[in-house]
C-alpha cells in the first residue's frame, strides 16, 4: 500500500472537486480519498505543498519519432511527410525500440501515464510499455500495400499484433489507419472489421491539412469525413487524430456515430495545416474532444503540460474570445476526456475510489505555482507550470517515478537513442 499524504488533490471527478487530504493506494488501485487517512502503508509520501493528480492522457503520437526529434522542421506538411518517409524505410527494429524508450521518459518526466501511438513495428513499442512501467494504447498503422515501407501486407501484422499482445498488463492493442490518402475503402472496412472482431479501437489522421481535403473530395466528391460516414467506417470505436478541417455537418456525423476527437495543437500550429480544430462547435455538438501531442518530429516534445496551454489559447486567439476553452476544459481534455476517448472512464483519467492508481504529483512549491489554492491550482497547472514541475508519478500503483529519478535506467535510454539517433537524421 502507498499513502500520498496531505496534498492539494485535483480529483477530475464528476464534480471536479478540489480539496486537501490523502489518497491510499492498494495494489493497481485506489483504495480511499478523503481528509485524512492514518493507515499503516508500506510506503508514505509526504505531499505537504504539492498537488497530486490524475496522470495525464496522450491522445496521439507516433512514439519512437522521439529519435528523429528536430529532424524535419520547417517544412510543409507534404515536404514534411516525404522526408520523414525516407527516414522511415532507414528505420530498425533497434532505433524504433530505444526510440520508444526515450520518448516515454520524456513523457513520464512531464505528467503523462498513458499514451495513444500510432506506428508499424508496435511489439517493440510493447516492449518499451513494458520496460517502464507506462500504459500504452497501441495502432498499429495499416494502408494499403502500394504505399508501405512495412514489410508484408499492413492489415495482417496489425492482427497479428492485437492478438500477440492482448490481455497484456498496461498494454491495448488497436489498429491504425494512416490516413485517406494512403488507405482505400476496402482498406478501412478491413481494419474497422479486425478491430470489431477483437474488442478494440481504430485511431486514424482524419482532415488533417486543406490539401487532404480537396485531394479526397476531388478524387470520391465527398470530405474524408462524408466519406468515412458514408462507407460505413465510423463507430463507437473510432478515434481521429487531428480534425481541423471539418464542416459542422462533418462535426454531426462524428456526433452521431460516436466518433472522438484527438486534438492536437501544436503539431497543427508548427507545421501551418492553416486552420483551426473546430473545437466550440464540436463541444457544442457533443463529440468528445481529447489532447495528444503528436509525433515529435512535429512538436517537438510531448510535454501535456504545454499541450493544454497551447489548446488554451490558440482557440482564444483566433476567435477573439478569451472564454472560449477555458483552463478546467483544457486538464478535462488532457485527463477525463482523454479516458473517453479510449472508453476507459471507468478505469483512468480521474482520482476516485475504486480506479486505477495513475497518479502525478506535481511540486507546488515551484515560483510557477505560487501562489497556489483552491481556486488557481487548475489555472496554474495550465496556463503557468511546465512538465518539469511533475515530481513523482505512480501508474498501475506502482511509483514510476520518485523525486525524478525514474525507476528504469534511464541513463542507457539518452545513450543509445543520441547513438542511434544522430546516425538515422545524419
Ligand atoms: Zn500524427
Amino acid at each position: 500500500m502507498i499513502l500520498l499524504k496531505n496534498g492539494l488533490i485535483v480529483t477530475q471527478d464528476r464534480d471536479r472537486r478540489i480539496f486537501r487530504g490523502d489518497v491510499l493506494i492498494d495494489g493497481d488501485r485506489i483504495e480511499r480519498i478523503g481528509k485524512e487517512i492514518n493507515e499503516k502503508a508500506d510506503q508514505a509520501i509526504d505531499c505537504t505543498g504539492d498537488i497530486i493528480a490524475p496522470g495525464m492522457i496522450n491522445t496521439h503520437g507516433h512514439v519512437s519519432m522521439a529519435i528523429m526529434r528536430s529532424s524535419a522542421d520547417d517544412l510543409h506538411l507534404h515536404d514534411f511527410l516525404d522526408r520523414t518517409f525516407a527516414m522511415d524505410a532507414k528505420r530498425t527494429r533497434e532505433d524504433v525500440y530505444w526510440g520508444s524508450m526515450l520518448g516515454i521518459l520524456e513523457m513520464i518526466r512531464s505528467g503523462t501515464t498513458s499514451f495513444v501511438d500510432l506506428y508499424y513495428w508496435e511489439d517493440e513499442v510493447a516492449k518499451a510499455v513494458k520496460d517502464t512501467g507506462i500504459r500504452g494504447f497501441l495502432a498499429w498503422a495499416t494502408l494499403d500495400e502500394e504505399f508501405t515501407t512495412q514489410k508484408g501486407n499492413p492489415l495482417s501484422n496489425a492482427e497479428k499484433f492485437i492478438k500477440a499482445h492482448s490481455g497484456m498488463d498496461r498494454i491495448y492493442p488497436m489498429v491504425g489507419i494512416q490516413g485517406v490518402y494512403v488507405a482505400s475503402k476496402e482498406t478501412w472496412l478491413d481494419a474497422k472489421e479486425i478491430a470489431l472482431a477483437h474488442g478494440t479501437m481504430t485511431h486514424f489522421h482524419l482532415s488533417e491539412t486543406r490539401k487532404e481535403v480537396y485531394e479526397h473530395q476531388a478524387k470520391t466528391g465527398k470530405r474524408p469525413a462524408e466519406w468515412l460516414d458514408d462507407i460505413g467506417f465510423f463507430g463507437d470505436e473510432s478515434l481521429a487524430a487531428h480534425g481541423v478541417w471539418l464542416t459542422v455537418n462533418e462535426i454531426r456525423r462524428l456526433a452521431k456515430n460516436g466518433v472522438k476527437v484527438s486534438h492536437n495543437p501544436t503539431s497543427n500550429m508548427k507545421l501551418a495545416t492553416g486552420g483551426y480544430a473546430p473545437l466550440p462547435e464540436m463541444f457544442r455538438e457533443g463529440v468528445t474532444v481529447s489532447l495528444g501531442t503528436d509525433g515529435c518530429a512535429t512538436n517537438n516534445n510531448l510535454d501535456m503540460m504545454e499541450e493544454m496551454k497551447f489548446a488554451a489559447i490558440m482557440h482564444k486567439a483566433h476567435r477573439w474570445d478569451a472564454t472560449v476553452v477555458p483552463a478546467q476544459r483544457a486538464l478535462d481534455m488532457a485527463t477525463i476526456d482523454g479516458a473517453k476517448a479510449l472508453r476507459m472512464e471507468k478505469e483512468i483519467g480521474s482520482i476516485e475510489e475504486g480506479k486505477k492508481a495513475d497518479i502525478i504529483i506535481l511540486d507546488g512549491r515551484v515560483p510557477e505555482a505560487i501562489p497556489i489554492t483552491e481556486e488557481t491550482v487548475v489555472p496554474n497547472m495550465v496556463y503557468s507550470m511546465r512538465g518539469d514541475a511533475v515530481k513523482h508519478s505512480i501508474i498501475e500503483g506502482n511509483v514510476v517515478m520518485r523525486d525524478r529519478k525514474v525507476v528504469f535506467d534511464g541513463e542507457t535510454i539518452l545513450k543509445r537513442s543520441q547513438e542511434l539517433g544522430a546516425q538515422l537524421i545524419s
